[in-house]
């Protein structure tokens, strides 16, 4: 930790703050200019507010040299983090596509998404039961009959399932069902449910949260890893911002962001991101660009009769488009995938 004095501090008040910071366990390296201190105050424990310093007399600025977060970071881990799931390489030089609806609506649907993705490049297949949706009014999901659906979906083609867990409650009946635990957006902060997932043995996809900074996640993907699980995905799946145009503002510089201070795999969700269909396109295959692990995409039989997120959500044909196309990126960046059929 660093500690800017302001111009001209005084000398007891320089004293005072090196006193300060020696009772709290820090060594303290002074350097001293005509009219300005700097103090580098060596120890820093990752729970340590650097505001009990900040508002000391003479105080100027405080910064913080080490990360609060922990296993999280590049400084704990070196190497990327790459996770064998069920034989798919998470994280490693293969790009990964998950895909399917925004919900499991019914067998017909879950059935046909479901042979249409592992066909062409997916080796997840996505679909709420649970949903947390912003009016208590739109459906909420089928629920376990759901999770039965989705995951014989899954089976029958293939795939493995990725699947939203709301709460801590429901986390055992949702491992029975899922291969990851889904935890979305709007969760991100629910400490007591990721601490629960930290005690689980199946990895965690953590969405960013809609007003979280890089900081905040990563901080809400240690309460997952300091209670063991070492297998946490992040996805940037939009943030929200002034513009209106689309649904979220996708942050996509998030990745590099990432990738250079964990080691952590990241994903992106272009459909929650942009809202609309004709956007999700392009913004797919930018994330691989970017280098992104993997995307997780909504896909739809007949997306104007969806239950949820039918606008976002890409019809068969393009999303097999897509998959080609990704693939040929990847590629161009010395990237793997799951080869697609050509129809
Ligand atoms: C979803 O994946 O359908 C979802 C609800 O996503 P998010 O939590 O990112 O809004
Ligand atoms: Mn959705």
């Amino acid at each position: 930790m660093v500690v800017i004095m302001e111009m001209g501090a005084t000398e007891p008040q320089i004293e005072a703050v090196i006193e300060n910071l020696n009772a709290r366990g820090f060594d303290v390296h002074r350097s001293s200019g005509v009219n300005q201190t700097v103090l580098g105050a060596i120890g820093v424990k990752p729970e340590f507010d650097p505001r009990i310093i900040r508002v000391l007399d003479g105080v100027a600025d405080v910064q913080r040299v080490t990360e609060a977060y922990k296993f999280a970071s590049r400084s704990w881990k070196k190497e990327p983090s790459v996770y064998d799931i069920n034989g798919i390489a998470v994280g490693g030089n293969e790009f990964i596509l998950m895909a399917g609806p925004c919900s499991v609506e019914n067998e017909e649907q879950i059935y046909a998404t479901a042979a249409h993705v592992a066909a062409h490049g997916a080796s997840f297949l996505r679909g709420g039961a649970f949903k947390p949706r912003t009016s208590p009014y739109s459906f909420q999901g089928l629920g376990e009959e759901g999770l039965k659906l989705l995951r014989a979906a899954a089976d029958r083609h293939g795939l493995n399932v990725i699947t939203e867990v709301t709460e801590v409650g429901r986390v055992d009946l949702v491992h029975q069902y899922t291969d990851i635990f889904q935890v979305g957006a709007r969760n991100m902060q629910n400490f007591d449910l990721l601490k629960e997932l930290g005690r689980s043995d199946k990895p965690v996809f953590l969405k960013r949260g809609l007003s979280a900074t890089i900081n905040e996640w990563l901080m809400a993907a240690e309460y997952v890893l300091s209670q063991g699980n070492l297998r946490v995905i992040l996805c940037e799946r939009g943030i929200r911002t002034f513009e209106t145009a689309t649904r979220n503002t996708f942050d996509l510089s998030a990745v590099p962001v990432v990738k250079k201070k964990s080691h952590l795999p990241i994903f992106a969700d272009p459909s929650h991101a942009t809202g609309i269909r004709d956007k999700v396109i392009p913004m797919a295959r930018a994330a691989v660009a970017a280098g992104a692990d993997g995307i997780i995409v909504e896909v739809h039989p007949e997306p104007d009769a969806a239950l949820s997120d039918g606008p976002q959500s890409l019809f068969f044909d393009q999303f097999e488009k897509l998959a080609r196309q990704i693939h040929d990126i990847a590629g161009a960046i010395g990237r793997t995938m799951k080869q697609p059929t050509y129809a």
